[in-house]
């Protein structure tokens, strides 16, 4: 994350402070935090079995957009047709640490962004390979739509879906992080000629799974005929002669990603600044950091520091994207400066800030949360102790009851009250923190509502806070 130095940091409330002192109360704006630069932002995840072809899919589009001039892609074309993997040029465009180049799959989360016509457009690339779900799941935790990558070629189709490939999976996670909208790009057709029976019979049997057995509704499901590698379909409909304008009339790959409904942002939620930074505390006064993830905020709104309830008002605001200003709204990070009656070490990192009483957020101990259990050695059981981290706050917890372990690929519960959660199980499971923390249902704001459990350094599951307990 961006940090601003001691500096500019000190240079910024400086101008924060002079305007705020010299500039009258401003009426509020509406906040429209998803509309950026007039096109609405959407976080978009690609996910797809190992192999399926999203790197080249995805560079190829960028490409093809404008976004990797041609001397670059002529010099990844070079380096690995020398490598002996010519075929992966357009993946370099995303694939681009050496690591990742060496084995020829993606390892961490590549971010680009990218626009269409009415969207910005951020790409979360997300690793197929199976040692990578716990970086696919990162990806799908801050995604609002997601792209899954389906191999066409026969027999590949079917090693991804069918027998025991991470297709199904993919499926599920997705959903389990509250992903409703899927598009699905048939890749590779140019392996099998462009056929519109495979095309069809690979959608039908994608079409079922996700809405029978993963809870997509078929509305939210998209289907697009493409290949990464030519480049057909991706932001230009075919020729004429191409074999696929025998039959699709859709929309191109770029069209159908335009067409993603950006989701409905915090904006017009309830105020909730998470603190990433306290820098200075005096008794009457505190300068600390924070992003705001649901709401806005205005000089001189009163509010409260959450789980200790300690009752501010704000006196000046600094954007880290623009120095000075009145108000604050969800997405924006910047420096605030309170004034209230502060006793030592009652705020720090991890806390949140909330409007319109101590009561909005309810600080709780105990929490139902659906996990996603990483490729770990020692199963978790009743009694574990380990870190739950969530937002930028960390407090020690207990897993205090398993409910049940869930079918990853179907959802189905496969066992209630299960002794342990061993390695790659979903389940759902009651987790208690050592003291009360500002966290919340992920249905109330999704950035207080994930969470991360980690042991001894590693990080042992992910989840989604379903509902506060006590
Ligand atoms: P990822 O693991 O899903 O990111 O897959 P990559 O993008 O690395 O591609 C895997 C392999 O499939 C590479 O050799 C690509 O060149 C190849 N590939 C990707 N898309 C297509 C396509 O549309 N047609 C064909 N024939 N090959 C493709």
């Amino acid at each position: 994350m961006h940090q601003p130095n001691n500096f500019s940091r000190i240079l910024n409330q400086l101008a924060a402070i002079s305007s705020a002192s010299s500039t009258p109360k401003r009426a509020r704006k509406v906040a429209s935090d998803s509309e950026k630069d007039g096109k609405q932002l959407i976080n978009v995840v690609v996910v797809g079995h190992v192999d399926a072809g999203k790197s080249t899919l995805m560079g190829h589009l960028l490409y093809e957009l404008g976004y990797v001039d041609q001397r670059t892609i002529h010099k990844y074309r070079n380096e690995a047709s020398h490598a002996g993997k010519a075929s992966f040029a357009y993946a370099w465009v995303l694939d681009d640490t050496e690591q990742e180049r060496a084995r020829g799959v993606t390892m961490d989360i590549a971010r680009t962004a990218f626009e269409t016509a009415t969207k910005k457009v951020v790409l979360l690339d997300a690793p197929g390979h199976k040692d990578f779900i716990p970086n696919m799941i990162t990806g799908a935790s801050q995604a609002d739509a997601a792209i899954l990558v389906i191999n066409a070629t026969n027999g590949e189709f079917e090693t991804g879906f069918e027998n025991g490939g991470q297709t199904r999976e993919h499926a599920m996670l997705l959903r389990s992080f509250g992903i409703s909208q899927i598009l699905v790009a048939i890749n590779k057709l140019d392996t099998v000629g462009w056929s519109k029976q495979r095309y069809d019979a690979i959608v039908i049997q994608i079409k079922n799974f996700l809405t029978r057995q993963a809870g997509f509704q078929s509305n939210k499901c998209t289907f697009v005929p493409v290949s990464g590698l030519d480049g057909d379909n991706l932001t230009a409909k075919v020729g004429p002669d191409h074999q696929l304008n025998q039959w699709y009339k859709g929309p191109t790959l770029l069209e159908a990603i335009d067409a993603l409904k950006a989701p409905k942002r915090m904006a017009e939620g309830p105020l909730r600044i998470v603190i990433t930074d306290v820098f200075k505390t005096q008794t009457n006064s505190i300068s600390l950091a924070g992003k705001i993830e649901s709401g806005d905020v205005m000089a001189g709104d009163k509010v409260y520091f959450m789980p200790t309830a300690v009752a501010a008002t704000v006196k000046y605001l600094t954007s880290d994207t623009e120095s000075q200003c009145d108000q604050m709204c969800c997405g924006e990070q910047g420096q605030f400066t309170l004034t209230g009656v502060f006793e030592p070490d009652t705020i720090s990192t991890g806390h949140v800030i909330v409007a319109g009483g101590p009561d909005t957020l309810k600080p709780a101990k105990r929490f139902l949360v659906r996990l996603v259990v990483f490729d770990i050695q020692i199963p978790i059981m009743k009694g574990t102790r380990a870190e739950l981290y969530c937002h930028s706050m960390c407090e020690p917890c207990t897993f205090i009851h398993l409910r049940s372990a869930i079918n990853k690929s179907d959802g189905t519960v496969v066992k209630t009250k299960p002794r342990c959660l061993s390695r790659n199980m979903s389940g759902m499971v009651e987790i208690e923190t050592d003291h009360e923390v500002a966290i919340e249902p992920y249905t109330v704001c999704r950035a207080l509502g994930r969470i991360t459990i980690r042991r001894s350094g590693n990080t042992i599951a992910v989840g989604i806070v379903e509902q506060t307990l006590a």
